[in-house]
């Protein structure tokens, strides 16, 4: 089933306004369309099935509910003991739009759908095709940063935060190509660095848009959250922690908001997010007894539209979405591109 959703919000300035406002920042001009180029946040919501997702947020026209896990008890799950209060996103001045969509080819497993979500390509063409086992790697150019960094050149920055094994490692050639720095690249276990991932995922946020906020350039970062997906994997898609943590994880992305409200960049930012897998509704793991695979995962933005005449969105339409948004000529990609871009027309 297609729909699109529109969370409850306040009216804000649109980004189709901003768009009259503002003047390009740039960019290698063969590569970008003309017109303003956005900062784009992308979150890799880990295990957030869209159909929970759904039912949790405050969704679609009418009247808003109270999502049910801020009507509970607040049973804290042991891996945020902070969290006081259970408010969802439309609270904030910001309008979300979400398609049904459903994960790419192979396993509902992080490391290979998180590779497609970030080159558009399926596991045969990007060579991760599982969570273990050696190689992986992301051939050169083929992953967005890649594709932003031969757009952009140094006129853009870009960043990603999460773990080792399943995001960064796949993202070795980026490194190597220096398409992105090692101090970019945060991870979720690291010697010096804070714990990046599930609650710190926020702070990884928090950071990277005061360290950006500071020149002109555009920027791209993508942020894993984790805590959906430990949750279930611990106690079963079908506990309350599983529902707290998807709405702690929208909650970060509504704090995301208020740091670029602080920081004077929310109306020239967009946030997508996408998850890279469902979950048993009952059970700890991404599949059913029988072995079928929860597959259904939202792609969900804020600041522009997504179309919801859209055919069959995938996983594979991310990258295409946001190199579309940021104003890359999706035309002259080499691989090109199986997906579709999700925006309005
Ligand atoms: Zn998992």
């Amino acid at each position: 089933m297609k729909a699109l959703a529109k969370l409850v919000a306040a009216t804000c300035l649109t980004y189709a306004a901003v768009l009259g406002l503002l003047v390009s920042s740039g960019g290698t001009a063969s590569r970008v369309l003309p017109g303003v180029t956005p900062n784009v946040i992308l979150f890799q919501m880990d295990g957030h099935r869209i159909s929970k997702t759904n039912e949790l947020l405050y969704w679609a026209g009418g009247d808003a509910t109270p999502c049910p896990s801020s009507k509970s008890p607040a049973r804290m799950p042991e891996w945020c003991p902070t969290l006081s209060t259970w408010t969802c996103l439309p609270t904030r001045c910001t309008h979300f739009e979400s398609l049904n969509a459903t994960v790419g080819p192979g396993k509902t497993m992080t490391k290979p759908q998180t590779a497609q979500m970030l080159t558009g390509q399926p596991p045969e063409v990007t060579g991760v095709i599982r969570n273990n086992g050696g190689g992986g790697r992301i051939p050169s150019g083929m992953s967005i940063f890649a594709q932003l960094r031969a757009a952009f050149g140094d006129e853009i920055n870009l960043a990603i935060s999460g773990s080792s094994r399943f995001l960064l490692r796949p993202l070795k050639q980026d490194r190597r190509d220096g398409v992105l720095d090692r101090e970019d690249m945060l991870r979720r276990k690291n010697d010096r660095r804070p714990l990046y991932s599930g609650n710190n995922s926020l702070a990884a946020a928090v950071a990277l848009i005061d360290k950006f906020k500071v020149d002109e350039k555009p920027f791209f970062f993508v942020i894993h959250m984790k805590n959906a997906d430990w949750a279930a994997h611990k106690t079963g898609g079908g506990n309350v922690a599983y529902d707290e943590a998807i709405v702690l994880g929208w909650e970060h992305v509504g704090k995301t908001l208020d740091a670029l409200s602080a920081a004077g960049l929310a109306e020239n930012t967009l946030v997508f997010t996408s998850a890279d897998h469902g979950f048993n509704p009952t059970g700890a793991q991404h599949q059913l007894r029988d072995g079928a695979e929860i597959t259904d995962i939202p792609i969900s933005a804020s600041g522009i539209g997504l179309n919801p005449a859209a055919v069959n969105p995938t996983i594979l339409d991310v990258t295409p979405t946001i190199l579309a948004a940021m104003g890359v000529d999706l035309s002259l990609l080499d691989p090109s591109l199986p997906g579709q871009s999700l925006l309005a027309p």
